[in-house]
């Protein structure tokens, strides 16, 4: 399977989407994990990106598909993936697109993770991440808003929503449900 995980930061994106690829035994690729690995390591690419990430800005595109080319590129992506914060914008969605069909593939669905602003802001506060500054997560949800969000009208038709509020497992149980995978819900 491979699928996409859209969502709101503080929606529990994170959470789920590892959840979800244990489950469906694929891999949880996810750029903003990368990234930091990058920036803890000390490499080029982490230099590069951030001075981007700290001040909630997105990293420029050509330094983000070429690190997804690579990753998606590795023997591990063979059963599927679950891309995490790729794509966050239309010029990423389309690079996206293309790549894939290059490759002769295409996605199975794309997950939108919901949950309300207030919820939202107070999850993000609480995580205590070096990029978490009030500035910061303001910046991250304005560009959600006009830059993420519009990708949910381009795969529109294969969009699946959940709601992402709520006790860990019980928003894990919804999303297996809504993919049609109820049949993998633990104890199930
Ligand atoms: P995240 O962990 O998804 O919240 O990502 C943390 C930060 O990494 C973001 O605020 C961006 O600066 C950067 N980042 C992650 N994914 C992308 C992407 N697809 N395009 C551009 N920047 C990204």
């Amino acid at each position: 399977m491979r699928l996409l995980i859209i969502g709101p930061q503080g929606a529990g994106k994170g959470t789920q989407a590892a959840l979800l690829a244990d489950n469906l035994g694929v891999r949880h690729v996810s750029t903003g994990d990368i990234f930091r690995a990058n920036v803890g390591h000390g490499t080029e690419l982490g230099l590069a990106a951030q001075v981007f990430m700290n001040k909630g800005e997105l990293v420029p595109d050509e330094i983000t598909s070429a690190m997804v080319a690579d990753r998606l590129a590795e023997p591990d992506m063979a059963p599927g993936f679950l891309l995490d914060g790729f794509p966050r914008n239309l010029a990423q969605a389309q690079w996206l697109s293309a790549l894939l069909a290059d490759r002769g593939t295409v996605l199975d669905n794309v997950l939108e993770l919901t949950a309300p602003d207030d919820v939202l802001t107070e999850r993000m506060l609480a995580r205590g991440r070096a990029d978490d500054t009030v500035e910061a997560i303001a910046r991250r949800l304005d560009i959600y808003h006009s830059e993420t969000k519009p990708l949910l009208d381009f795969y529109a038709a294969l969009v699946v929503s959940v709601d992402g509020v709520g006790e860990i497992q019980e928003v894990q149980r919804r999303v297996l449900a809504a993919l049609g995978r109820g049949d993998l819900v633990r104890g199930s």
